[in-house]
């Protein structure tokens, strides 16, 4: 296996301008180890296990990949989560990143949706995800759920991220582990030629 590669500066991955800028404006000057190590291979379509501690910035390595996919081909991507809390914490973050990727009306040119249970109601979730956002972040179970009633089509789906896929991919005793759900998903809607990146802050066998 050849060592992978290091890129040491944002400026030289290769990303939209606009998302460069709302790099900068979140106050990230150099890319940390999973940004050097993560975003270039991301950005370029390879299958990825991101693993390093909480902190170091795998959440906003994986949003800048997802924005430069949406930006630069049009990508579509989906983003599972475990938790309402974690989704919405990487919604904000996208959101963020994406300050600047505006058309000349400043309006959004990466639509970016959140879909989980809760406040938001499954009506006006139906109908967003109806639209084709660019980015889809949500929890398993609603996505689940949406994927089912046919509101998500995911036959344009070139990219998938398992957020804490430690916690997702492990097995349970009580038998309540998302594994299976993500089995399923893989299965029935996600095309084979998607790419998958997992982000984990462990390593573990359950993966494979
Ligand atoms: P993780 O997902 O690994 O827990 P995050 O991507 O959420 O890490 O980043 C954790 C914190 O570090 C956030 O406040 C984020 O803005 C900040 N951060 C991320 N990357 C960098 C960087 N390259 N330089 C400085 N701060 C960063």
């Amino acid at each position: 296996m050849s060592d992978p590669e290091i890129t040491r500066d944002f400026e030289q991955m290769d990303l939209p301008v606009p998302l460069l800028r709302g790099i900068y404006a979140l106050g990230l000057e150099k890319p940390s180890r999973p940004q050097q190590l993560g975003i270039v291979p991301g950005v370029k379509g390879q299958d990825l296990l991101l693993q390093s501690q909480s902190g170091t910035g795998k959440t906003v390595t994986f949003s800048t990949i997802s924005l430069s996919r949406a930006g630069k081909y049009q990508s579509r991507v989906l983003i599972l989560n475990p938790n309402r809390d974690l989704a919405n914490q990487t919604y904000d973050v996208l959101k963020s990143l994406s300050k600047y990727m505006i058309n000349s009306s400043k309006e959004p040119l990466i639509n970016i949706h959140l879909s989980v249970g809760g406040y938001n109601d499954m009506k006006s979730d139906s109908e967003k995800l109806k639209c084709n956002p660019h980015i889809v972040i949500g929890t398993i179970g609603r996505i689940e759920h949406q994927m089912k009633n046919g509101n998500l089509d995911c036959s344009n789906i070139e990219l998938v991220i398992i957020d804490e896929a430690d916690e997702m991919l492990k097995s349970r005793e009580d038998g309540k582990s998302f594994k299976d759900n993500i089995k399923f998903i893989y299965k029935n809607f996600i095309k084979e030629s998607a790419q998958t990146i997992l982000i984990s802050a462990t390593y573990n066998r359950d993966y494979i």
